[in-house]
């Protein structure tokens, strides 16, 4: 911690310049003269400055012309320009006309679990600092500062300006984002409400540009967090948002002009027009926070914990919630296989594979009826299969016709539901077609996770926002959607002629911050039925294997078929029959978004290194393998030239290298 002060104006304090006025002005003269130099005095600006604990980053925070703002540098390089802080509630903007009176440090070391995210047992280390920004009349704003050695998060703490004053409204944000001049984007632009699927956007769905430049605004309306900056050579930056519970709402990034960006709050006609834009705070009260993960490469980013770092346990979970793989028919044969006898086949499926649980997903109780499910969940356990169960949110919020509807946005109707669900068994829900990001969907994204722990269920979001922090402060929250899903492969072949490039974004943007619901690794050759119609896959079978591992989250429905038990490789269904989704750890190796992705994930003492590939050129990498233990032998998965697929065994050498060549929309398994 250390403090200057630029005086600049500091002449206005000395008390023989203030004597030589009052000798030759009367009293009330003098009055009218200090009035009027009064905005002087904010041009003395305070500067602090707060630092990971290994020093390397360093963020300066000043009260410069009365307004907050920010800077960050990494080892002496900028990687946030001066950018603007503050907020404007009802009762006062407390972006400007504040100077900075205290500053509170103190050292954070804390541990956590949470057994769902990459790495379930975490250490956490930073710096924290309480920086109060006042003005005269009290009106107090502090920004909360807490840096570790990879990630800068912030987040306001509003006072009660009066005894009497116990409730606001946040009108807006100033928080502003000025990334370094030249700086490209990985981003994907916030949907408009009300567009979509029946009216169910934003929902989080739309595709990423990568390396553009700054200067745009998505659809004239912002990005979806987390957005993704590369900082020319010098490096990366992810900002994104966690904590967010019903006491706020979710929050986009605005493009202001050029390289610089803002807060946004969600767009007025999100659920159908219903609920306000500017959340409503009891005071006092800590905003969520902002957090900005940066490094020299993209290795913090893969593997931040930021998201989980600062955010606390909201209940405590009801039992001890289980997780593992499953299946779902829906994803190959849509809506009309949502009945009896397909889904005792993907039961059956599900048992010959190992598999936890199967998921039944839309018109499910128009098509079986709650009568037969009760029969299919018996059928199921006496397999050792849990069922997932789908559920339409809405509501009033949009216009999606599938069922069961009308159930989970009202608590009357969802607990009688869930006691039902409790009483047959069921494992867990799929909800799908929320309204946007305004506090009151966060509402009942809440309401729906704090009920159905009271029940012991575990909870799927999808066509949804983005979990913040969830996956740690709802301990029954598995994953959400929340991206450009498996569905749209299905959908249409140009989304399957780009699905390498879509994957290699995802374990540095979205799938990073939280557990994603994706429901891939395909091993039928056309996304259809009985894989043998519908659009290309034009990624090979190693490339599912290892988007198995890539893409994380604890519960994985995989878009696999009962006919893979027949024409898939013997090995690659031996694969898909024992990866974990739980896993230990995860370190990035080498990668390119929107190009290629080399990384590994450890479960127990077993490391799996994977890779794909979307760029033209194969990738050729030297794997150092000496991090990981794998033995005398290890099995390598790879694709040849043509992307015919097979599994080796290979001996270690005593350089414990390894030369590989991933082929584009190919992949790669070490284990
Ligand atoms: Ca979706």
């Amino acid at each position: 911690m250390s403090k200057k002060i630029k005086s600049t104006f500091y002449f206005f304090n000395s008390k023989s310049y203030i004597r030589i006025i009052v000798n030759i002005i009367n009293m009330k003269k003098l009055l009218i003269l200090l009035s009027a130099m009064l905005p002087l005095t904010s041009a003395i600006a305070r500067t602090e400055t707060v630092k990971s604990p290994n020093g390397q980053i360093v963020v300066t925070v000043s009260d410069d012309n009365g307004k907050p703002t920010y800077s960050i540098a990494l080892n002496g390089v900028e990687f946030m320009q001066n950018s603007p802080l503050g907020l404007v509630t009802d009762f006062a903007d407390l972006s400007q006309g504040l100077s900075i009176t205290d500053v509170k440090t103190r050292s954070i070391s804390q541990d956590y679990t949470v057994p769902t995210i990459k790495q379930p047992k975490v250490h956490y280390e930073a710096n924290s600092a309480i920086v109060t920004f006042q003005r005269e009349n009290k009106d107090a704003l502090q920004v909360e500062w807490n840096i570790s050695n990879r990630d800068v998060a912030f987040r306001y703490n509003i006072l009660q300006p009066k005894n009497d004053f116990y409730a606001s409204i946040v009108k807006e944000e100033a928080t502003g984002f000025v990334v370094p001049e030249g700086s490209t984007t990985f981003l994907c632009p916030q949907m408009l409400p009300m567009t979509g699927f029946a009216g169910t956007a934003p929902s989080y769905e739309t595709h990423y540009t990568a390396d553009d430049a700054t200067g745009k605004n998505g659809w004239n309306e912002g990005y979806t967090f987390p957005c993704l900056f590369r900082n020319g050579d010098k490096g990366w930056l992810l900002i994104s948002e966690t904590g967010v519970t019903s006491a706020y709402c979710g929050s986009r990034l605005l493009n202001v002009e050029g390289n610089s960006y803002k807060i946004g709050f969600p767009q007025e006609k999100e659920n159908n027009g219903n609920g306000q834009v500017s959340p409503g705070v009891s005071l006092p009260f800590s905003t969520p926070w902002r957090t900005i993960t940066l490094g020299k490469t993209l290795a913090p980013i893969v593997e931040t914990t930021v998201a989980w770092d600062l955010v606390e346990e909201q209940y405590a979970a009801s039992k001890e919630f289980v997780y593992g793989r499953g299946s779902w028919s829906w994803i190959m044969k849509m809506d009309p296989s949502c009945n009896y006898d397909e889904q005792k086949n993907y039961i059956d499926f599900s048992a010959a594979m190992g598999y936890q649980t199967v998921l039944i997903d839309a018109m499910w109780d128009t098509q079986i009826g709650y009568e037969k499910m009760e029969e299919l969940v018996k059928y199921a356990a006496s397999k050792n299969v849990g069922i997932y169960l789908w559920y339409n949110s809405n509501g009033y919020w949009n216009h999606a016709p599938q069922g069961p509807r009308g159930i989970m946005g009202r608590a009357i109707n969802r607990k009688a539901e869930m006691k039902w669900l409790k009483d047959i068994g069921v494992r867990g829900l799929k909800i799908d077609f929320f309204g946007g990001d305004k506090q009151e969907t966060m509402r009942l994204y809440e309401d729906i996770l704090s009920d159905a722990n009271d029940y012991g269920l575990n909870i799927i979001f999808h066509g949804c926002t983005l979990p913040r922090g969830w996956e740690k402060m709802y301990p029954n929250f598995v994953a959400a959607e929340a991206v450009r899903a498996s569905e749209n492969l299905f959908f249409g072949q140009a989304e399957c002629d780009k699905e390498a490039f879509n994957a290699t974004m995802h374990p540095f943007i979205r799938n990073t911050v939280g557990n994603m619901d994706f429901g891939g690794s395909a091993l039928n050759k056309h996304w259809g039925f009985d894989g043998t119609r519908g659009n290309t896959r034009r990624t090979s079978d190693v490339f599912a294997l290892a988007t198995a591992v890539i893409f994380q989250s604890p519960v994985q429905h995989f878009a696999l078929a009962p006919n893979n038990l027949e024409d898939a490789p013997e090995w690659a269904i031996n694969f898909m029959k024992n990866v974990p989704t739980l896993w230990d750890e995860v370190k990035f190796i080498d990668g390119y978004p929107g190009k290629y992705v080399v990384m590994a994930r450890r479960s127990g003492n077993k490391w799996y290194i994977v890779g794909i590939n979307a760029d033209e050129k194969p990738l050729s990498l030297t794997l150092n393998l000496a991090d990981f233990d794998l033995g005398n032998t290890y099995s390598i998965y790879c694709d040849d030239a043509k992307l015919n697929s097979s599994l080796k065994q290979a001996k270690m050498t005593k350089k414990k290298t390894v030369k590989v060549s991933i082929p584009q929309n190919g992949g790669l398994v070490i284990m």
